[in-house]
């Protein structure tokens, strides 16, 4: 094996892969590593939202994803007698996606893989431990336990994204942030025999005898959760007599099988630096969220996609350093965005005391009959990114740009991998950058969404990054010089 990388990749879960294989599809050298033989096999992400598959996408993932998947259109949040506290409907999203998606994190997981075979970029060794590196001059020496002994590789960036109880961010130093949620929950996974019987929409049993969530997954499938009561252990949970008394209230014996079980704790954690020079932070390694949002995964994808187009850019020498400063200023406040939404859902449901239960019933109840029917929306809304990455002042900067679909086809294919000038006015070509005119023949069967989307901004253009991430709207030629200076940024916006 060669062993001279731009990239080393530590960790082939789900961001780890993605970015490897966003990286490999830009054509950077990268070694993906995974200390595990297989892919995780225990529950984990049932849903991805919209932006995640678009994401997949660009990978080349999406269809395989999608073709297992179901769409989730509502999402409730019942007191135990089966009130609604809460409920987020959904129809439709700026990406054209279904807004919110139900999975089967091993398979996902999977068709990335297969992707990254496809790659040639890309090299994958599973059963290879990060060990630990070093920082020289021109980038790190990593050394890894492998079946045939150690090795060491070189590479001018490394990646943690060795998940939950990172290595990387153990050896690099990096403090976390403790949101304060620590709340123990048995997952099971059941095979379904008769849908049937089986809710079809997401619920949050906010009951205090034993908050309880009861999920759609990947089709075939049907999630419940459990949280733990003081005094409960995870073996006595796990048993199978103890499972199927949990089940019992449900009716569903004879209806699902038991495929697969674990209990975890769920934390709130968020890394105080995810940069040490040429070393990075991505996915768990980075945050962690309790999975009442179903973010988790979403977020490290996110990461996965901001982080490949800034290393990209960066080594083909398109970017200057300073570019990848801004990979934490616009991850670290998104995701702090997403944590927060699911310690609000995860504190509505994980209340145990009776008495505070009935209060938050009585208040969530009150707000609710005062406010209007909820309306279907687009999923979550995070706030726009921020920071020297985007086009400081113009319209829209840091949102996720729309994607239109012409019937099957979709405009993401249509534009390609990298940044993009959509625009009414003519430009000059600019290396780099794909400059779209909405009289393009390429172009008119999606016209209408982007003069739409551009007269609402009173805006004549509009720059997308290689992320889908809206550089600015406005002028066509203030935008391109921005982006040749973003791109030129000098190092330093953050201290590493
Ligand atoms: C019960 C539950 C439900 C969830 N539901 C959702 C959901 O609905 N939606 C959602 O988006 N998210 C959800 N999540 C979160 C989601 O599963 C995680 O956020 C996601 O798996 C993180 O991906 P990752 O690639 O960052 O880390 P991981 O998936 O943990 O992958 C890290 C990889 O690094 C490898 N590794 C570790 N150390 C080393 C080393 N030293 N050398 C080499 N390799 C190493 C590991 O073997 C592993 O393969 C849920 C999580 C749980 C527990």
């Amino acid at each position: 094996m060669d062993t001279r990388f731009d990239v080393i990749v530590v960790g082939a879960g789900p961001t780890g892969a993605v970015l490897a294989a966003l990286l490999g599809q830009a054509g950077v050298r990268t070694l993906l590593t995974d200390k595990s033989p297989t892919i995780y096999p225990l529950p984990r992400a049932a849903h991805i939202d919209h932006e995640t598959v678009r994401v997949f996408q660009k990978a080349g993932v999406a269809d395989q994803v999608m073709s297992a998947s179901r769409p989730a259109e509502q999402y409730d949040f019942l007191t135990a007698d089966r009130q609604v506290l809460l409920r987020f409907l959904t129809k439709g999203s700026p990406s054209g996606w279904p807004a919110a998606n139900m999975i089967h994190q091993p398979s996902v997981e999977a068709a990335v893989r297969e992707r990254i075979a496809e790659l040639e970029a890309v090299e994958l060794r599973v059963g290879w431990a990060l060990l630990d590196y070093q920082v020289e001059a021109d980038g790190v020496i990593a050394r890894f336990q492998t079946d045939s002994g150690e090795q060491r590789v070189t590479a001018r960036y490394l990646v943690g994204a060795d998940g939950a109880s990172s290595r990387v961010r153990s050896l690099c130093g990096a403090t976390m942030d403790d949101l304060k949620f620590d709340e123990p929950w048995l997952v099971i996974d059941t095979l379904v025999q008769d849908a049937s019987r089986l809710p079809d929409i997401n619920l949050q049993i906010c009951d205090p005898v034993r908050p309880t969530t009861c999920v759609l997954m990947g089709s075939g499938r049907h999630r419940w959760e459990f949280m733990l009561k003081p005094g409960e252990t995870a073996e006595q949970v796990s048993e199978d007599a103890f499972v199927a008394e949990l089940l019992r209230p449900w009716d569903v014996e004879g209806a699902v099988t038991l495929e697969r079980k674990a209990v975890y704790r769920f934390h709130a954690l968020i890394a105080h630096e995810w940069r040490f020079g040429p070393v990075f932070l991505a996915g768990d390694a980075a945050h962690q969220t309790p999975p009442f949002a179903g973010q988790g995964m979403c977020a490290g994808v996110r990461d996965a996609a901001n982080l490949s187009w800034k290393l990209a850019a960066v080594i083909s020498g398109a970017a200057s350093e300073g570019l990848l400063d801004t990979y934490q200023t616009e991850r670290q406040a998104h995701v702090k965005g997403i944590i927060d939404l699911a310690l609000m859902m995860g504190r509505t449901v994980c209340i145990l005391d009776p008495q505070a239960a009935a209060q938050r019933n009585a208040a969530m109840l009150a707000q609710r009959a005062a406010a209007p029917p909820e309306a279907p929306g687009q999923g979550f809304a995070f706030a726009p990114l921020t920071g020297p990455g985007l086009l400081a002042g113009a319209a829209s900067a840091g949102e996720l740009f729309i994607q239109p679909w012409a019937g099957p086809v979709r405009w993401d294919d249509v534009a390609g991998d990298g940044a993009w000038l959509i625009t009414r006015e003519a430009v000059e070509p600019e290396p780099g950058l794909s400059v779209f005119k909405l009289s393009d023949p390429e172009v008119q069967s999606f016209a209408d969404d982007f003069e739409r989307w551009l007269n609402s901004r009173s805006a004549s253009a509009v720059l997308v990054r290689p992320d889908r991430y809206v550089f600015g709207a406005g002028r066509a030629m203030a935008l391109i010089e921005g982006w040749r200076a973003a791109l030129r940024a000098p190092a330093g916006v953050v201290a590493h």
